[in-house]
């Protein structure tokens, strides 16, 4: 594994949202990456950080970022690599230029993820995939993340795939508040409630999940040929998405082997011990009312998914439950793994 010798300098796209804000958490003390440079929307350009964030993580913003002038989204940075949490109806353009102007544009946004050539990237899941970058024109890249209920279905779904394969998949999110970004829903919306929409999730769900779970064939992704069903509902829960996943699988498989998939399930950030690299991917519970998202959100600093309740179901083979932080694992700790698997892979000269 190559590890940098001195600290990469990164840059915050759509840093002072929800998401660029748990970059900021997260990167705080990083042993790789330190954070030089802070984008938003005109709103909050020229002022400092603390001035143009309404910061509402937990603890103080770091100090070495409290006073950055927050730049406007055109704005030429230094940066090598730039972690983007911003909104989409700007991410398109904006990732494109500065991958074009040399950057490494690691992105949280749906709009490069199904690029032919844009890697979707969970790196326990298709490390290989970062080969798509051999074809890409810019002169830096463009690494995309999968929408924050994919990346841990997709992680649950990995170990199934490889040991008895799938056949059909439907699935019923319970999504948390924070997925919908700053300020989110107005409280009389959604406490005591639940939303039985979340605008374009449905497809992103059905979708996504064919990309990352495809193989390579001759240098690009051939997406895996699944049938998904998919549901989602935003319920009063700040942070943590919960899935109720039924699968049919395409051999015989007992619960224990199951669960035995799941429990022994590593990829390539476990074997290079990567600095985000949660020890042990996925946790079965055995607790028939775990994981719950106030309990197991926070596993493995947030980066490890819980699952639980592994039954027989009597119109697919198997019924179990997954539950993934949204802001970390789904969002910016899921970019920060996969920024660090090109830099273990010295694909960030
Ligand atoms: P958010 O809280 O609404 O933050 C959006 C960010 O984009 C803010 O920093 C905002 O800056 C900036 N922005 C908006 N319009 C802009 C413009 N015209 N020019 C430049 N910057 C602009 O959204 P979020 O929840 O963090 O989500 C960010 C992205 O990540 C979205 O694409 C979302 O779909 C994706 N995502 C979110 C989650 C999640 O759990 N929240 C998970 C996975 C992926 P100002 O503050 O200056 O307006």
């Amino acid at each position: 594994m190559s590890k940098p010798k001195s600290q990469i300098a990164v840059g915050i796209l759509g840093a002072t949202g929800s998401v660029g804000q748990k970059f900021i958490q997260l990167l705080e003390n990083h042993p790789w990456f330190e954070i030089t440079e802070v984008v938003a929307s005109e709103r909050s350009a020229g002022k400092k950080y603390a001035e143009a964030a309404n910061w509402f993580m937990p603890g103080k913003i770091p100090e070495n970022i409290s006073n950055l002038i927050v730049k406007k989204l055109d704005a030429k940075l230094e940066s090598r690599i730039l972690f983007s949490g911003l909104d989409a109806s700007v991410a398109g353009e904006a990732e494109e230029n500065y991958a074009r102007a040399g950057h490494i544009v690691v992105s949280n946004s749906k709009n490069h993820r199904f690029d032919d050539d844009v890697p979707l990237l969970i790196p326990e899941v298709n490390a290989d995939h970062l080969q798509l970058l051999k074809s890409q024109k810019y002169t830096g890249k463009i690494i995309t993340n999968p929408n924050c209920s994919t990346i841990g279905l997709a992680m649950a779904l990995k170990p199934l795939l490889d040991s008895f394969g799938l056949e059909q998949m439907n699935v019923v999110t319970m999504q948390a508040i924070s997925g919908a970004g700053m300020p989110g829903l107005p409280s009389v919306t959604i406490l005591e409630n639940v939303i039985p929409h979340i605008g374009g999730e449905e497809a992103k769900i059905e979708s996504e999940p064919l990309k990352i779970l495809g193989g390579l064939e001759n240098g690009w992704v051939k997406n895996l040929d699944l049938a998904i069903s998919a549901q989602c509902n935003r319920v009063p829960v700040i942070d943590g998405h919960t899935e109720s996943v039924q699968v049919k699988l395409k051999k015989n498989a007992t619960r224990e082997e199951l669960i035995n998939a799941w429990n022994s399930f590593v990829g390539e950030p476990q074997k290079l011990e990567l600095p985000f690299a949660p020890r042990q991917p996925l946790h079965y519970f055995e607790q028939a009312d775990y994981p719950q998202p106030r309990l197991h959100r926070n596993l493995e600093k947030g980066m490890a998914v819980s699952i639980g309740n592994v039954r027989e179901c009597n119109l697919f083979d198997y019924k179990f439950t997954v539950l993934s932080h949204n802001t970390i694992r789904g969002a910016a700790g899921g970019a920060i793994l996969n920024a660090e698997l090109m830099v273990a892979k010295g694909m960030v000269g």
